[in-house]
């Protein structure tokens, strides 16, 4: 069965590039509606935005969704990640101005809200996007592909030349509340040159080292240092559950990830959609919904932590 929320939740926070004051209040939504971004400070121009691949704009720092007449929602990936772990199909999601808030730079404050609000059940089948072929996308040294598999599976490599970060690779089988165990309070990362190039050009104007782990050379400067001693790689592959949710259904199939970011995994999508020999929804059975990212999560599933 589709779920929605019991309860309605609200967020307040800062947008991470724009620095302003922003609400995001996420409500219960009817079966087969999905999950839809309505901006309730646009008055005159269409103000819902389907979290949906096909509206992606593929800027580099975040990932931004832009309706017809140009009215557009940044940094949706970590509440996009929040909602798929928690296994919510259908959501209204009222944000108050252009960004989601960033909260402390990861899933965790969304997954807690969202896990409280409790959830309802509706009465609709899940239809879930399965993969039947291997595909791939490249972009110089970074690559992102699919492979079938009976669950959602997530890889992924990153290497830095900074010493704190280094090589580090992981894969999680995405089934039960594993997304909420070990991804979801993996926080943005960035190193402080990074950092300085952004406040140039007048982005991360939220950014603190309290909503970013900083880094620089073998140093960690964000107080508190790390919540797990890979959190880079554990927030790529949060920020990559919360880009493929763009696709509008869940996934059956293994999603590999090496050195690649929001774009890329946008382009894999976009070329995933482009061959319809390579996917076909299906209708799940009690068995596979039992291991969509999700199923079952529970409070005590929250990350050690929190
Ligand atoms: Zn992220």
């Amino acid at each position: 069965m589709q779920t929605t929320l019991r309860h309605s939740v609200e967020f307040k926070g800062t947008g991470l590039h724009s620095g302003r004051p922003v609400v995001l209040r996420i409500l219960p939504a009817p079966k087969d509606h999905g999950i839809v971004f309505v901006r309730t400070d646009v008055k005159a121009l269409d103000a819902n935005v389907a979290a949906r691949w096909d509206l992606v704009d593929r800027s580099p720092l975040c990932t931004r969704l832009e309706n017809k007449q140009g009215v557009s929602v940044s940094t949706v990936e970590h509440v996009m990640a929040a909602l798929c772990g928690c296994g919510i199909h259908n959501a209204v999601l009222e944000l108050s101005g252009p960004e989601v808030p960033i909260l402390d730079g990861s899933s965790l404050p969304f997954v807690r809200g969202l896990i409280n609000a409790g959830r309802e059940r509706l009465n609709a089948p899940v239809r879930a996007i399965e993969i039947l072929k291997q595909i791939g996308v490249s972009n110089g040294e970074a690559h992102a592909s699919f492979e079938p598999a009976d669950a959602m599976i997530v890889q992924f490599h990153i290497e830095f030349s900074d010493q704190a970060i280094g090589l580090q690779e992981k894969e999680l089988h995405l089934s039960n509340g594993a997304f909420a165990r070990e991804l979801c309070d993996s926080r943005t990362f960035c190193r402080q040159r990074d950092v300085d190039a952004m406040r140039a050009n007048g982005l991360a104007m939220g950014g603190t080292l309290r909503n970013a782990v900083v880094f620089d050379g073998d140093e960690v400067l964000s107080p508190g240092g790390l919540r797990h001693r890979d959190e880079p790689v554990r927030h790529k592959m949060l920020d990559a559950v919360g880009d493929l949710a763009l696709a509008g259904a869940p996934i059956l199939g293994k999603y590999i990830g090496h050195k690649a970011g929001h774009a890329l995994t946008n382009t894999l999508l976009r070329e995933l959609f482009a061959r319809p020999d390579a996917w076909r929804y299906i209708e799940l059975t009690e068995d596979q919904r039992a291991l969509l990212p999700g199923a079952g999560v529970k409070e005590a599933d929250i990350c050690a932590f929190a």
